[in-house]
């Protein structure tokens, strides 16, 4: 349980630290937001589900923009959209727009929103889906003990991660590909130096993306 609002996490750091440390700690300690293609559309995307309301779609109910909190792990977010099953179940669904690399990191912010609907509404939420805007079909999460962990854990990581002053180092791999701070981060350039230093010190330290 935290004690005070400043302790409260945001939903999304929870998958910009599964993504990708050095892109959490870019986002969230230095600021820095670059927009590219796959923001923009994440964005369009989001227009969509960012206006809260609510409607009944074949006997389904039907929130979207929903605040979610929990007191109990420290979070704080928004739902894209909460489908509200017949039993009353909620359903989280998040909205995506970039490619399924991110697969794990995109199911850690989905559980994490469903802790804080059990918290909030005090009844069971066993699924989830994430819908991917490109192909449109949703990807069904079950929210076992295994991603359940994975939640506890990255919020362990994200506390660690938000008291150091040191940005973690690139992965530069993959992943750098669709980041919209690879200006600002230069992975490959960093990784480039390390290489080089290496060469030039053998007892230099090996750099973890290597
Ligand atoms: S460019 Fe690569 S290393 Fe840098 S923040 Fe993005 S994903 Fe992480």
């Amino acid at each position: 349980m935290v004690q005070s609002p400043d302790d409260y996490l945001m939903i999304s750091a929870l998958q910009h630290l599964a993504f990708c440390p050095r892109q959490c700690a870019l986002i969230h300690i230095e600021q820095v937001w670059e927009e590219n293609l796959y923001t923009l559309r994440g964005q369009r995307v989001h227009d969509k589900v960012d206006t809260p309301e609510h409607e009944l779609i074949e006997g389904i109910r039907v929130e979207r923009a929903m605040p979610l909190w929990s007191h109990q792990w420290g979070l704080t977010g928004i739902a894209d959209v909460v489908e509200f099953l017949a039993d009353g179940t909620p359903y989280p669904v998040e909205y995506k727009a970039g490619s399924k690399k991110a697969r794990d990191a995109d199911n850690i912010q989905l559980c994490a929103q469903a802790l804080c609907l059990e918290e909030m509404l005090d009844r069971p939420v066993p699924r989830g889906a994430i819908f991917h805007h490109r192909s449109r079909r949703r990807r069904e999460v079950t929210f076992d003990e295994g991603v359940r962990s994975q939640v506890r854990a990255t919020i362990l990581q994200l506390r660690e991660l938000l008291a150091q002053t040191t940005l973690p180092p690139p992965v530069a791999d993959a992943r750098c590909r669709d980041c919209s701070l690879v200006d600002a981060c230069m992975p490959h350039a960093l990784k480039a130096f390390a290489e080089s230093a290496r060469r030039n010190n053998p007892f230099a330290v090996t750099h973890p993306a290597e």
